[in-house]
């Protein structure tokens, strides 16, 4: 009965690397709209556990659900195709491309770099390419080669770029390393607006960022959960201190 509000819905979770479990037996719900941020000392599993959902790796045991269905063992292709869209820490942006363009090859249907230089432009391409560069504060530089971009602007050009596809779940992994105190504040409203008509699931370590952007936290800890809520709750959990916070 909840399950139909959960976009995603993953139990009993694990994987083994070489008998070291990265990530175990791990159970994690998202509600439709929500904006989860995943915390953790370094090496808890987080980013395991995103390339888990997005099918870059394959669990030991366990399964996850997407919308109510299983995609636990999914090749990578077709989970992006059912809706889950992930930003990874390095930009993968085409550099010597304009904004515009790095958008428009973003549009599904498959088109490659190259189909896209003698593609015909469509009315529903161009307002997609619009609507998704004012979102990420680059409507101004839709003409801009990538490359001349700022590091923030990178990271915006590319979560755009997972836009263009129309994700219902949006998953980024430490968005805002390496960006400036303004562009930390663009981005967490830029989250907060993108959010509305999708589920997103965060990593990051800058408590003031996370205390922004998040409806609610996820502690983890060598593999598991170690506390979930409201940030005031988790902030306030004395193992929570003793394993990330306190240092
Ligand atoms: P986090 O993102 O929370 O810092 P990771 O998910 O990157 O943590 O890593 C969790 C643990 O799993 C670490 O001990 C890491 O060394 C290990 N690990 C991650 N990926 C692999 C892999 N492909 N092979 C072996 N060990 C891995
Ligand atoms: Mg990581």
């Amino acid at each position: 009965m909840a399950r139909q509000e959960m976009v995603l819905d993953i139990e009993d979770l694990t994987v083994s690397f070489d008998g070291f479990k990265a990530i175990d037996s791990l159970n994690l719900y998202v509600d439709k709209g929500e904006l989860r941020v995943i915390i953790g000392p370094n090496g808890a599993g987080k980013t395991t556990l995103l390339d888990l959902i997005c099918g870059k790796t394959r669990s030991s045991a366990g399964r996850i659900r997407f919308m109510g269905n299983e995609v636990t063992r999914l090749p990578e292709y077709e989970i992006v195709r059912k809706g889950i869209g992930r930003k990874f820490q390095t930009p993968s942006i085409y550099e010597n491309l304009s904004v515009w363009s790095n958008l428009e090859v973003s549009f599904p249907r498959g088109r490659s770099v190259f189909g896209s230089l003698t593609f015909k432009c469509t009315p529903d391409v161009k307002a997609r390419v619009e609507a998704v560069a004012e979102e990420i504060n680059l409507k101004e530089h839709l003409k801009t080669e990538a490359g001349l971009l700022s590091h923030g602007q990178k990271q915006w050009l590319e979560i755009g770029m997972l836009l263009m596809q129309e994700p219902e779940l949006l998953m980024l992994d430490e968005p805002i390393a390496g960006m400036s105190v303004r562009e930390r504040e663009q981005t967490a409203e830029l989250l907060k607006r993108i959010c509305v008509n999708r589920s997103m699931i965060v990593i990051e370590h800058d408590m003031d960022f996370v205390k922004r952007i998040a409806d609610k936290v996820t502690v983890m800890h060598q593999g598991k959960i170690l506390a979930e809520g409201p940030m005031e709750t988790v902030q306030a959990d004395p193992r929570v201190i003793d394993v990330y916070l306190g240092h």
